[in-house]
């Protein structure tokens, strides 16, 4: 290359000032540092860049330049170029004159004479504006990630939401089965009979009244099946109001055991109770707590085997009385336990036919609400089952 220049042009005066204006064009910031690290020379728009007049930088020390974060780094980087790496590039924040921080790319390079290190040379881009770039696409990209987050989180909430949607509806369509199995059995049995009755003039009395009796008790589960319905969506609604009046539980407790005696006595259930001699007053709607233990007391014989055993226990305590209905029948798995009080819940038992509409038991709990009652049940699969009520005594 040299070959091709003439005398004229290797002059190095001619040569300095050419590149002079070379390093005057350049928009980059070019600094070159003697190998203490005093500015020997800056270009103009370099020196523009940081505020500053190009001769206010020369001899100044490029560590007084440099924010105090970056400096150690930059030391080192000049110490490594004196020292004979032959380039490094990193990234440094120069004060500028009015004090701000400006962020450069730095290509720095060591300059030779005679194999000898005599200067350094920095080459710098402003990347402030592309720091504060990447910085907010950083920004930008961790708002995405929790976006993302909630998202699914959203769409983990609307798929629980779906599934419960699907369980409630799935328990709808039980229950509608349900209901109208219940309602089509004692139906079959009431036209059935009458048609036998009304197509038969000579049919025997004997074999006519077992028929009407055996209308009558259809037709009257019929008439109970509709009452639990209609008293589920009264109470739903908060449509049923509780009568409080005082009255003995021990008188009541016995009228409920003997309503029941004939189905008791039908698949010899043995029941016994323990009750208080003594008569015990409490406030509360009697027609619905009588109701409540007759629920409780017919679900223990539907679900007791023939010999089985009921008992009814009544235990006086300070400020309250509790009513326990206790059976040696088939029990209740610990899973469904949970489940019972919940409307249209029936334990699910493959092979038995034991009829019900899974309210019973909604019924009885939300009438000891309303009394600021309390029930619990105890159960095991072929242990039996114990339902405990307390219930708030007359305070006089
Ligand atoms: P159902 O009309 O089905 O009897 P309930 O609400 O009265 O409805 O009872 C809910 C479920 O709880 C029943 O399907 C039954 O499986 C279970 N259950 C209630 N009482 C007893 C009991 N004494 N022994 C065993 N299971 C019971």
């Amino acid at each position: 290359m040299i070959a091709n220049y003439d005398k004229q042009e290797l002059n190095p005066e001619i040569l300095l000032k050419k590149l002079d204006t070379i390093l005057d064009m350049e928009e980059d910031l070019i600094i070159i540092l003697n190998k203490s690290g005093l500015i020997t020379k800056v270009n103009a728009n370099g020196a523009l860049t940081l505020q500053f007049k190009e001769e206010d930088l020369l001899n100044r020390h490029i560590i007084d330049l440099i924010a105090s974060k970056y400096k150690v780094e930059m030391m080192q980087a000049i110490n490594d170029l004196i020292t004979g790496k032959p380039e490094r590039a990193f990234e440094t924040s120069f004060y500028s004159y009015r004090g701000d921080e400006i962020l450069f790319g730095i290509n720095a390079k060591s300059l030779y004479e005679d194999d000898k290190i005599t200067e350094i040379v920095l080459v710098g881009k402003n990347i402030t504006h592309l720091r504060e770039v990447t910085d907010e696409i950083e920004n930008l990209r961790m708002k995405l990630i929790e976006a993302n987050r909630i998202i699914s989180i959203e769409r983990q909430r609307a798929n629980q939401r779906k599934s419960f949607l699907e369980e409630l509806n799935k328990m709808k369509n039980d229950f509608v089965s349900n209901i109208s199995h219940e309602l089509r059995t004692p139906l079959a049995s009431i036209i059935g009979f009458s048609e036998t009755i009304d197509s038969d003039p000579d049919i025997p009395d004997a074999m006519r009244t077992e028929f009407n009796s055996t209308i009558l008790n259809e037709g009257k589960r019929l008439a109970r099946l509709i009452n639990d319905i209609l008293d589920i969506s009264k109470l739903e609604g908060g449509g049923i109001d509780i009568a409080k009046v005082r009255f003995d539980i021990i008188l009541m407790l016995n009228e409920v055991i003997e309503a029941n005696v004939k189905s008791v006595q039908a698949k010899n259930i043995a029941l016994s109770r323990e009750l208080p001699e003594e008569e015990i007053l409490i406030d509360a709607d009697k027609e619905r707590i009588s109701q409540t233990i007759g629920r409780l007391l017919n679900n223990a014989v539907k679900f007791t085997n023939e010999k089985g055993r009921i008992k009814i226990i009544l235990k006086n305590l300070f400020r309250e009385i509790e009513i326990i209905i206790s059976d040696t029948g088939i029990g209740i798995p610990e899973t469904d336990l949970p489940y019972i009080f919940q409307k249209f819940y029936r334990v699910n038992r493959p092979g038995t036919e034991i009829p019900g509409t899974g309210l019973g038991l909604v019924f009885v709990k939300q009438i000891v609400d309303l009394h600021k009652g309390f029930i619990t049940v105890q159960s095991g699969v072929g242990k039996g089952t114990t339902f405990a009520i307390k219930l708030p005594k007359s305070h006089i």
